[in-house]
C-alpha cells in the first residue's frame, strides 16, 4: 500500500509513519517528491490492517498498489525516474540516451576504433560484452577482465559511460569495477540470485527483457532489483520470440507505450537483437523513437563481416552515423532531442 502523507507533514510525523510499518513487519520504501512524502508499505502478501495508518498525524490517505509490481508502478512514483549512469549522462529525461558498440570486446584495436566511431557519430554511452552468453557453448565466450579492461580504457579515451554485462552474481563485484552500467542479459532476466546481486551493488541496471517473458514478467524482474533499494533499473524491450521467422526475434513495439503508461522506469530498445538484420536496425529504431521510447542500444562494428558475434545485425559506423540523425529528427517532431551534430538543421 502506499501511504501518501500530507503537503504539509513533518519529518517527525513521517518518522511516526515509518515506525508503525516497520512494527507491523512491513518494508518501508520512502518516495520524496516535490510536493509531498509517499511512503510505500511492503509485505509478503499476509493481511495487515490498513485503517491503523489512517489516523496517524500527518497522513492523507492510504491508497493499494493494484499492480503485483509495486516499486516499479507508476501508481507508487507518477514521474518519469532520470537515472544517473555515471560520466554526466542522465537517461529518462528529454535527451535520448544512445548506447552502441560492438556485440563482444574482441580486441583493444577492435573496440577502441568502435568507441571513437560510435562517440564522433553522436553516441553518449559505450556497449560491449566481455562475458557473452552464448547459446552454443562452442562459440566465443567473451574475453573476461581482460575486455573490461579494454572498456575502462575506452571510458578514459571517449568519456563514454560503459554498459557490458553479467552472468552470475560472483561477477557482479569484479564487473561493476569497470562498468558504469550491469547488463542482465534476456537469458538471464529470471535469475532471481542474479537479480538480487545487481540490485545489492546499487548500480545502473539494464534488465533486458526474456526471450518469452510478459511485460509483466519484466516488471516483476525490475521490482526484485529495486526491493534491494536499487532505484537505477532501464528496461530493454530486445525482441521476443514469435511464430514469425523472417526475422531472430519480433520487435514488440507495443511494449513501448505500454511499460511507458505502466512503469516509471526508463525503457530502451535494442533493435539489433530485435529483428537480427542490419537492413532493418535503423527502420526500427525510427519506429522506437516515435513511440516513446527514452534510448537506443545498438550493435556497431567497424568490420561486421569479421565480428566474433552478431556480425550480420551489427551496423557499420557511418550507418550509425546515418541512424542517429534520423532518430534525431523523429526525437525533435516529438518534444525530445539527441545530443549529437547533424546537419543541415542540428
Ligand atoms: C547482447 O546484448 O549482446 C545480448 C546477448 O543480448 P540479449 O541478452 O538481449 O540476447
Ligand atoms: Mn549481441
Amino acid at each position: 500500500m502506499m501511504i501518501i502523507m500530507r503537503t504539509d507533514a513533518s519529518p517527525e510525523q513521517i518518522q511516526g509513519v515509518i515506525e508503525r510499518v516497520e512494527m507491523n513487519g512491513l518494508r518501508v520504501h520512502l518516495s520524496t517528491g516535490a510536493e509531498r512524502t509517499v511512503i510505500g508499505a511492503i509485505g509478503d502478501g499476509r493481511p495487515v490492517a490498513q485503517d491503523q495508518f489512517l489516523h496517524l498525524p500527518g497522513v492523507d490517505r492510504v491508497v493499494p498498489i493494484s499492480r503485483p509490481y509495486k516499486l516499479a508502478s507508476r501508481e507508487f512514483i507518477p514521474e518519469n525516474s532520470v537515472i544517473d549512469i555515471g560520466q554526466g549522462i542522465k537517461v529518462g529525461s528529454e535527451q535520448l540516451l544512445l548506447i552502441a558498440g560492438p556485440c563482444s570486446v574482441e580486441s583493444r584495436g577492435q573496440l577502441l576504433e568502435t568507441a571513437r566511431a560510435v562517440h564522433e557519430a553522436g553516441a553518449n554511452a559505450l556497449r560491449g560484452g566481455a562475458y557473452k552468453p552464448r547459446t552454443s557453448p562452442y562459440s566465443f565466450q567473451g574475453m573476461g577482465e581482460a575486455g573490461l579492461e579494454i572498456l575502462a580504457e575506452a571510458r578514459e579515451i571517449t568519456g563514454m559511460p560503459i554498459v557490458s554485462e553479467v552472468m552470475t552474481p560472483e561477477l557482479v563485484p569484479l564487473v561493476a569495477q569497470y562498468v558504469d552500467v550491469l547488463q542482465v542479459g534476456a537469458r538471464n532476466m529470471q535469475n532471481y540470485a542474479l537479480l538480487h546481486a545487481v540490485g545489492e551493488s546499487q548500480m545502473p541496471v539494464l534488465l533486458k527483457r526474456g526471450l518469452m517473458a510478459t511485460v509483466d514478467e519484466l516488471l516483476m524482474a525490475a521490482e526484485y532489483i529495486l526491493s534491494h533499494g536499487n532505484r537505477k533499473v532501464m528496461l530493454c524491450e530486445r525482441g521476443i520470440r514469435t511464430f514469425e521467422s523472417s526475422t531472430r526475434n519480433t520487435t514488440d513495439i507495443n511494449a513501448i507505450p505500454v511499460l511507458k503508461s505502466q512503469t516509471h522506469l526508463p525503457v530502451i530498445l535494442d533493435p539489433s537483437h530485435s529483428t537480427g538484420y542490419w537492413n532493418y536496425v535503423t527502420p526500427i529504431a525510427r519506429a522506437a523513437v516515435a513511440a516513446g521510447v527514452d534510448g537506443l542500444i545498438i550493435e556497431v562494428h567497424p568490420h561486421p563481416e569479421q565480428a566474433f558475434s552478431d556480425g550480420g545485425q551489427s551496423l557499420k559506423p557511418e550507418r550509425y552515423a546515418e541512424l542517429v540523425c534520423q532518430v534525431k529528427a523523429i526525437a525533435r517532431a516529438i518534444g525530445r532531442d539527441v545530443d549529437a551534430e547533424c546537419t543541415p538543421d542540428g
